[in-house]
């Protein structure tokens, strides 16, 4: 203790203070909740009742929807797991430098994670790979993380420094995420995906209670498809819906999913980005 104080009074009150302000957020403590932080597009910050954290699809810096202060990447504080569904630039996003930053794994598609390595992204301690209904338990046997199927693609658009033009690389399968906490809560955050019918397998399969669901159309599924989705075929007991107004095309909104959901059995979180969620 005595040697990591001596640092700080030398640096003395400017410096130290100056310090604070660039520190992290407090670490989180086990408060027994879940915790969902929603930052645009599809990017969350997941806190478990237990304390850890998990960020998925960190598409921050470049991000017309994210606030302010979470553009500095510190802002997000602690972070135990990186979570990328596909190659696309807004859900890859800031991963890779989060990745490195933190020194903390990045788990996605088996292909993505491959080019990562590859093209000299990020080390094989840092991506890793796994595949749809392979479960991986790197926070512990109480948190169990699950790929399953999305409808959707996943070029990995690369730019190369050594010739300073675009390329476009494999990038995998793109999936969606099972995340079972440590309390049994399970969140399925669907990444990029259009309708499919095995949404009723993956229903009936890990009963999600919490959807984060990509409502925006052209890429993904629109208002209407994805209340189908909900009802017919996922039948949670939350949604929070993700994916639309980040750019004119993504032109679906809360209200009309909420709209086409009628009187269903299922509350609806439509939060705005930065806002929070907790269970
Ligand atoms: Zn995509």
């Amino acid at each position: 203790m005595l040697i990591r104080a001596i640092p700080g009074l030398l640096l003395g009150v400017s410096l130290s203070a100056q310090a604070q302000a660039q520190a992290p957020q407090a670490q989180p403590q086990a408060s027994g909740k879940v915790e969902v932080l929603w930052l645009g597009q599809s990017a969350v910050r997941l806190t478990t009742p237990g304390g850890k954290v998990i960020v998925i699809d960190p598409f921050l810096t470049k991000n017309p929807k994210t606030p302010a202060q979470y553009k500095d990447l510190d802002a997000l504080g602690k972070i135990d797991l990186l979570l990328v569904t596909h190659g696309h630039g807004d859900h890859l996003g800031d991963a890779v430098a989060l990745s490195k930053k933190n020194n903390v794994p990045l788990y996605g598609p088996a292909g993505l994670c491959q080019s990562l390595i590859t093209l000299g992204e990020l080390p094989t301690t840092l991506a890793i790979r796994s595949g749809k209904s392979g479960t991986v338990t790197p926070l512990g046997p109480n948190i169990r993380i699950t790929q399953v199927h999305a409808e959707h693609s996943s070029e990995l658009l690369w730019h190369n420094p050594a010739t300073d033009k675009d390329e476009t690389h494999v990038g995998g399968e793109p999936v969606g995420f099972i995340i079972q906490l440590e309390n049994g809560f399970k969140i399925y955050h669907m990444g990029d995906t259009g309708l499919f019918g095995d949404m009723k397998m993956i229903g009936e399969r890990y009963h999600p209670d919490l959807l984060l669901i990509p409502i925006g159309g052209h890429f993904v599924m629109d208002p209407k498809d994805a209340a189908y989705a909900t009802t017919a075929l996922l039948k949670p007991k939350y949604a929070l819906p993700f994916h639309y107004g980040t750019f004119p095309v993504l032109a679906g909104t809360p209200a009309e999913y909420q709209a086409a959901l009628g009187n269903a059995k299922v509350k609806v979180f439509p939060i705005q980005p930065g806002e929070k969620i907790t269970f």
